[in-house]
């Protein structure tokens, strides 16, 4: 009897016949004889929605009350899920974050699941029950309670995964697997049978948000095979894992695109040690992540400094910058909220030459400006326009379809 986690994201459970709908597919896999352990998200828009009332009421909402409220969201969509279960006639119960022992550090908004006590979880799955568990969420020490960041549900499912030894996390959400790019802006976008977990983090890292990128992490870690795919079909959708044999290691795998970004440039800042560290210091200490950071060459030993963070820090990112520019008499802090980024990925990249060339040579054909390039061993990105990031990746797309083929 194998233990098996599903994972049903917003749509799936967007009104009442969605989850009945899913509650049909959950009964089957109990049907075929597996334990089996349910991760929900929050209804449709519900996060969305409460978030906007939250900043209805004030402009800065405290922490730790807007993770509680977030929280609500996915509670609502589990004990509806159970009691449709229930309707059928199979014994389910919900249980919230803290509940499964999803515990966490105190970092409101973008916790980290520290550990899971999943006592709670196997007892009930002794009795025979499906248990449904609310997604997103967890509980710090001090029992108060948290959320793991925009899409987190996906981690709380590969989490309890890794717990529980379970044999594999399926994710069901509202696109038949894992794409070449976006289906939802390129149609003819291919479907992976399989990706590994290198490849699968970099894409979500950089915008593929099909699968949260934390939750490919544990994925990899704690060597959970990942099943994407469609609550709305029997499709097997796409399976990351490990075990990805070289002949699919394609050049370019995908392209990802992501329209958070914005550019902080420090100007005419002096070329001498201490000076990243008294800008990036304050800043991380200011909980703000910074993304790419490029240093230009010093010209008189003068140089610019540049880096990228979410559109939601900017503002609180020019706050802390400002006052440190002046203090090292840099000549201006400039800033521009409207950029995003596109990546074209793949492990069959590293040590072969050209893939940059023909990514720049095909967005210079579009008359796309690069305003910055970033690299790893298996992706390129470039900052450009956010206006165009959707051109680009159609040309991107169009311009390694052959690569992506299997
Ligand atoms: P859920 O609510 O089920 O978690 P999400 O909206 O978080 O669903 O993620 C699914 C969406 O991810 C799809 O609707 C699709 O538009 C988007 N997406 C982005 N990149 C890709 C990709 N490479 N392959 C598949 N889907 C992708
Ligand atoms: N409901 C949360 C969100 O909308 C978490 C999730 O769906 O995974 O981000
Ligand atoms: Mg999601």
């Amino acid at each position: 009897m194998a233990l098996i986690v599903q994972k049903y994201g917003g749509t799936s459970v967007a009104g009442a016949e969605r989850i009945k709908n899913v509650a049909r597919r959950i009964a089957a896999a109990k049907d075929k004889g597996d334990r089996v352990v349910v991760v929900v998200s929050a209804m449709g828009d519900t996060t969305d929605e409460l978030i906007e009332l939250a900043y209805q009421v004030t402009e800065q909402p405290s922490g730790r009350e807007l993770d509680v409220l977030l929280s609500t969201g996915e509670i609502v969509s589990s004990t509806l899920l159970a009691m449709a279960l229930r309707d059928v006639g199979y014994e389910a119960i919900s249980l919230s974050g803290a509940q499964a022992g999803i515990r966490t550090d105190s970092a409101y908004s973008r916790a980290r699941i520290l550990k899971v006590e999943s006592q709670r979880v196997v007892k009930e799955l002794e009795k025979g029950k499906i248990v449904i568990v609310a997604g997103f969420q967890g509980i710090t020490g001090e029992m108060d309670i948290t959320t793991l960041g925009r899409g987190g549900s996906d981690t709380t499912a590969v989490a309890l995964a890794a717990s529980l030894g379970a044999e594999v996390c399926q994710i069901y959400t509202d696109v038949d697997g894992v794409h070449t790019a976006d289906p939802r802006l390129i149609p003819e976008a291919r479907r992976l049978d399989e990706i590994g977990y290198e490849e699968m983090l970099e894409l979500a890292t950089y915008g593929a948000k099909v699968v949260h990128p934390r939750a490919v992490e544990l994925g990899e870690l704690f060597s959970i095979p990942i099943q994407v795919a469609s609550s709305f079909s029997q499709n097997p959708g796409t399976l990351i894992h490990g075990g990805v044999s070289m002949e699919v290691r394609n050049k370019v795998r995908g392209i990802a695109y992501d329209l958070d970004v914005a550019k902080i440039t420090v100007v005419g800042v002096p070329d001498q040690p201490g000076i990243a560290a008294s800008i990036f210091q304050p800043l991380a200490k200011a909980g703000i992540s910074i993304d790419t950071i490029v240093q230009n060459a010093s010209i008189n030993k003068i140089t610019d400094l540049t880096f990228t963070v979410a559109k939601s820090d900017l503002a609180g990112a020019m706050r802390v910058v400002k006052p440190i520019a002046k203090s090292i008499r840099a000549r201006e802090c400039a800033s521009d909220a409207k950029l995003g980024k596109i990546s074209i990925i793949g492990t069959g990249m590293q040590n072969t030459p050209g893939f940059a060339a023909r990514m720049f040579d095909t967005l210079s054909q579009h008359n796309i400006n690069i305003q910055l390039i970033t690299t790893s061993e298996i992706r390129i990105t470039c900052i450009i326009d956010e206006a165009r990031v959707k051109d680009a990746v159609r040309a991107l797309h169009r311009a390694f379809e052959v690569e992506m083929e299997e």
